[in-house]
């Protein structure tokens, strides 16, 4: 059995429970995991208990800051640490801020971050007046991609830069149109490639997935099904010792 975590303590976790519940049902998901008769299932996660049932995590969006503290206060911020050096997690916006390395403006006083993924990012980095918006996205990498994916951008989070890490190549899965980038973010001195990577709203790097927008408050269930067919079944299967079917 599969089972997938949605971290359940603020935010928009059941839209992303609901999505995977959907995404199992649907003939496209069960035709990929074909030859693999594992059931998928999927656990609101509020204490280590949960967790531990977990193949792999979602981190929803939400408020990053309050997301960190309430970790901290229901003891889940180390074994979500322990959780994330190995196993799969896809974090939404404030899940990204999360997941990332660096927080070019963390909260006064500093932030917590689980620091998995090699990213520079900037919160709320849109800008006051466009605190939430649509974009076309270009998807290379999911199922149907001449379709565009419709990003639903809250109070979202920009990836300011990309960190050197040759151990773990950065794999892009969706950019934004670049005219509808900020004009400005709170790093000086940006260089034409980070220009580049600010485009960049879903990546992959290793186990772990990132996206600064909502997928799961669409219909659309492409990136939840790249999150599970792409890294999940990849690290069940890796840890089974199994080749991918
Ligand atoms: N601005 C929020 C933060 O800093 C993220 C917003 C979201 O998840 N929609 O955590």
């Amino acid at each position: 059995e599969v089972t997938i975590g949605i971290l359940a303590l603020q935010g928009a976790f059941i839209e992303h429970e609901h999505a995977l519940q959907r995404l199992f049902m649907a003939p496209s998901f069960l035709r990929q995991r074909k030859g693999i008769n594992w059931k998928f299932s999927t656990v609101q996660v509020r204490s280590t208990e949960d967790l531990e049932r977990c193949s792999a995590l979602i981190i929803p969006g939400g408020e990053s800051t309050t997301i960190a503290l309430l970790l901290r206060l229901s003891s889940l911020l180390e074994p979500l640490r322990a959780f994330s050096a190995t196993k799969p997690i896809w974090g939404t916006c404030a899940g990204a801020i999360l997941l990332a390395k660096e927080i070019a403006n963390p909260k006064k006083g500093g932030q917590e971050v689980l620091g998995q993924v090699s990213v520079r990012i900037e919160r709320n980095g849109w800008g006051s007046q466009v605190e939430s918006f649509e974009a076309p996205l270009e998807v290379p990498k999911l199922r149907n991609p001449d379709e565009p994916f419709t990003g639903v951008f809250i109070r979202a989070p920009v990836i300011l830069s990309l960190l050197d890490d040759k151990d773990a190549p950065i794999e892009e899965i969706a950019r934004i149109p670049e005219d509808l980038l900020p004009a400005e973010s709170c790093d000086t001195n940006t260089s034409k490639e980070d220009r580049h990577a600010q485009a960049l709203v879903a990546l992959r790097q290793g186990n772990h997935f990132l996206t600064t927008f909502h997928p799961e408050l669409t219909e659309d269930d492409r990136f939840h099904e790249f999150f599970v067919v792409e890294c999940v079944l990849d690290y069940v299967l890796k840890a089974k010792g199994k080749q991918r079917l």
